[in-house]
């Protein structure tokens, strides 16, 4: 049954984008109520991994609540990821990404945008990993540490060639 979508527009940039925010604080900060976060999570909001209560990081949120509101009609390749720079789908550089679990039937790819090497995030179904396997070198990261360091050395790297994909 289709639901009304509220029209309102989350106002990202009260978001502190290094922080981590528990689902009420984040909730705060936008002015919402926790059930908000409740569905953003739902609906691919990633959590930081094993964290319980579940802790959010405010770059998550931010790139999240940009992306709905700009609502991207961006059909995606399987081997492609939305970013939100390039406003497309894009490759993940060196074809790397990273796995995050956040339910028992969704995924989350993190990656490197091959043309701008903002770190992007595609949901996916667990049951279609398999296909993924097959085009990323998928990494399963129990550590969100672990995925810092990923943001950490992304250095853009345009690699032309991919452009034509
Ligand atoms: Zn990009």
């Amino acid at each position: 049954m289709p639901r009304k979508k509220a029209k309102r527009k989350l106002n990202y940039r009260r978001i502190k984008s290094r922080s981590s925010y528990y689902i009420h604080e984040l909730a705060t900060v936008l002015g919402v109520c926790p059930n908000t976060i409740h569905n953003m999570i739902k609906a691919g909001l990633p959590v930081i991994e094993g964290s319980y209560p579940y802790l959010i990081m405010g770059e998550e949120a931010i790139i999240f609540i940009k992306a709905r509101q700009e609502k991207t009609k961006v059909t995606l390749k399987d081997e492609e990821l939305r970013c939100f720079r390039c406003r497309k789908g894009t490759r993940a550089k060196n074809s790397e990404a990273v796995l995050q679990i956040i339910s028992p039937k969704i995924g989350n790819l993190k990656a490197a945008c091959d043309a701008c090497g903002l770190i992007t995030n595609r949901r996916i179904s667990l049951k279609k990993l398999p296909e993924f396997y097959k085009i990323f070198k998928v990494q399963q990261l129990p550590d969100p540490r672990l995925i810092q360091s990923l943001d950490n050395s992304t250095i853009c790297e345009t690699k032309k060639e991919w452009k034509n994909a």
